[in-house]
């Protein structure tokens, strides 16, 4: 801990202590990746409370995920500025609405919808509207996005046409199952995520006596990667300021990557024609990356078009030269796993810690094959997001549990049934004191229940994806399952190499990253069809490459599996970049060396490759709850209709925590 204010300025250059002291007013920082806007918020509001001037419980700081709040309010600690709030827009407005909400409207806040796309699906058929799979997915995010920009079911249609995207089925369809899915959550007593939001803003609107109580408790304001902000985000931000213009903002407008979900960056960069008398901060030196890493984000820049790219920030690298970025081509994509694992291994063996070590990649389906590679080369991972269920000590007693009735010879009861299996586990747990129905409300049994519940379902779904290749699940194939997935996951205390989207990436950094998958329709996706969805993507591989300190690899593959045709194009976003193909100042110049071929793992060539264990048995999971995923939708989000979406995934938790 520093042992004085002054002391944790010390630790800032001149332009992050001229933040740090801009303690009063707005203050914007704008500038790019790796310069330490986090870094300088942090330290700043550490300053405030450190030198007497804030006082820690009237600071609010919101950042943009749970770990990263919790990441904030760590180093606050260390700077010996703890009990400040750092938290995520949900998670905020989250335990704000559950204190005010007796209040405000009487009894207990409503539960939380669990299954949404179901509910937009029931709401489809009360329209006479059948959807298929793909189109119900795309009207849940088309119901979501007009939720955060705060677009009622009737203006639907209007809106989407002033925007850039392309309605999944016809606007006055969609508007009209907006509406019914709107009435039948009122109808069950239940809210979704964009709700405790909306619920938020709405009590701050019209209750002024509750809004006073919660402008008396935040006095002053910080956001991270305010590039990110929605519009529902921004109008709390608004409310909860009301007249006062204690804000900080920080972001960096070429690193804006939910713009599809309805962010926008110009918030960030109004900020200035919002508040005239806002002190406005630019940094340009990188801390984070060596030189190559640098010149190679800053020619990626050089690249990008658009608004966002108008407003783009030329990094210095302040740190000593490091290795040139790899490039690396590949014949097939578990080739392209294998050889990423074996240099992980080869990186670990040098030295560098595994933990800090990370593969990213464009879509979370893409994890499995490298998940798949990490697990055969013996090196820990840890998949964001989707690690926690099997750690949950209720899940592994059931195990337990689940094992010793199928050593008990279980599998020979209840075989006729075709709903043999889930019975029998519903049976098993039974003795560990389950029952089929939910308890009522109370938190940590409730989920205990949820857990154990969600083993039944595995059991379920095992039955049915059995029954369907026309044979049947036991008891110790659920045990094998079971094991499998948690195996895959690997000990909890292992400290292991991250497998991360780049949209989970933001604001984190290792020493050593690999960007894989980077071809045409990975990155950018297929679905980004007009120009500002391609500059988006350019963004998330900018988002990537600045993510590594010392060592970056890309690397793509020209077909899918072994043997397969070799269709598949680099990502266009490195042409001009990667060596060879330089263009004049830009690129590969720091870098030298060339592409490497990485080889393929084609049969004929390979023949004798054992094929990993698990590769066709461990389905996609989910990343919420772990549960195997078959529907090429849920899939493509690696995300099951059950569960929240990445951004909720935080919100998710909280709701966990406070129900317990
Ligand atoms: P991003 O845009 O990716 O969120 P950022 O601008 O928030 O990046 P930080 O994460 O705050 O950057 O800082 C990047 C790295 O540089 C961190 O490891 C941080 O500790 C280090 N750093 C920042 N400022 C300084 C400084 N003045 N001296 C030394 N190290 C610094
Ligand atoms: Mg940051």
């Amino acid at each position: 801990v520093p042992d004085s204010a002054d002391a944790v300025l010390d630790g800032l250059d001149p332009e992050q202590r001229e933040v740090a002291l801009a303690l009063r007013g707005p203050v914007c920082v704008l500038a790019g990746a790796g310069t330490g806007k986090t870094r300088a918020i942090t330290h700043r509001i550490a300053y405030g409370v450190r030198a007497g001037i804030l006082q820690p419980s009237t600071v609010l700081a919101v950042t943009f995920t749970n770990r990263a709040a919790g990441e904030m309010r760590g180093r606050l600690r260390q700077l010996g500025a703890g009990g400040v709030q750092a938290r995520t827009f949900h998670s905020a407005a989250l335990r704000q609405l559950q204190y005010f909400w007796p209040k405000a409207v009487g009894g207990e806040l409503p539960r939380l919808l669990e299954r949404k796309v179901q509910l937009v699906n029931e709401a489809a058929a009360r329209c006479g509207i059948r959807l298929d799979r793909n189109e119900l997915r795309d009207v849940t995010s088309e119901i979501e996005w007009a939720k955060v920009t705060q677009t009622v079911p009737a203006d639907y249609p209007a809106a989407v046409a002033k925007s850039s995207r392309d309605a999944p089925r016809a606007p006055a369809e969609i508007s009209q199952i907006y509406s019914t899915y709107e009435q039948l959550k009122r109808d069950r007593g239940v809210i979704d995520f964009e709700d405790v939001l909306l619920l938020t803003v709405g009590i701050l609107q019209d209750r002024h006596d509750i809004a006073d109580q919660i402008r008396r408790q935040y006095q002053h304001f910080v956001v991270d990667e305010y590039q990110d902000v929605s519009p529902l985000q921004q109008r709390l931000l608004e409310l909860w300021l009301g007249e006062r213009d204690n804000l900080c903002v920080v972001g960096d407008a070429s690193q804006t990557i939910y713009s599809f979900t309805g962010a926008t960056p110009d918030h960030l960069l109004n900020f200035r024609s919002r508040y005239a008398n806002a002190t406005v901060v630019k940094l340009v030196r990188d801390y984070r990356s060596t030189p190559q890493v640098v010149h190679l984000a800053n020619g990626l820049l050089s690249q990008a078009r658009g608004k966002a790219a108008d407003h783009r920030l030329e990094l210095v690298s302040q740190r000593e030269a490091g290795p040139a970025p790899a490039y690396v081509e590949y014949g097939d994509e578990p080739a392209e796993a294998e050889s990423t694992a074996r240099r992980i291994r080869d990186l670990i063996a040098a030295g560098v810690s595994a933990s800090e070590i990370a593969v990213l990649y464009r879509i979370n389906a893409q994890s499995q094959v490298y998940e798949t590679a990490l697990a055969d080369a013996g090196v820990p991972y840890q998949l964001r997001g989707a690690e926690r269920f099997f750690e949950r000590p209720e899940v592994r007693e059931a195990g337990v549990a689940l094992r010793g009735a199928a050593r008990a010879g279980g599998n020979d009861s209840l075989l006729d049934d075709a709903d043999d299996l889930a019975s029998q586990v519903r049976a098993v747990l039974g003795t560990k004191g389950w029952t089929a129905k939910a308890p009522a409300g109370s938190g940590a049994v409730r989920d205990r229940w949820e857990s154990l519940a969600a083993l039944v379902r595995l059991a379920e779904q095992l039955s049915s994806s059995r029954a369907a290749a026309g044979s049947r699940a036991t008891l110790s194939d659920l045990v094998a399952e079971l094991d499998e997935r948690a195996a895959a996951q690997h000990a909890p205390t292992v400290e292991g190499v991250t497998l991360a989207s780049l949209h989970a990436a933001k604001g984190l950094e290792w020493d050593a990253v690999f960007l894989v998958g980077l071809t045409e329709g990975m990155l950018p996706i297929t679905y980004a069809k007009t120009d500002e969805q391609v500059e988006e993507e350019r963004r998330l591989l900018y988002v990537g490459v600045t993510r590594a300190r010392l060592h970056l690899t890309l690397s793509w593959s020209l077909a899918r599996a072994p043997g397969g045709r070799a269709s598949r194009r680099p990502s266009r976003f490195l042409s001009g970049l990667r060596p060879g193909t330089v263009a004049a100042g830009v690129g590969g110049a720091v870098g030298g060396g060339g592409i490497e071929r990485g080889g393929s793992s084609a049969p004929g060539t390979v023949t004798g490759t054992p094929a990993p264990r698990h590769r066709n048995r461990s389905p996609v999971r989910c990343r919420v709850c772990g549960k195997g995923l078959t529907d090429a939708g849920e899939m493509k989000l690696m995300r099951c209709e059950d569960c929240p979406s990445d951004m909720d995934e935080a919100l998710y938790e909280r709701l966990r925590d406070w129900r317990a």
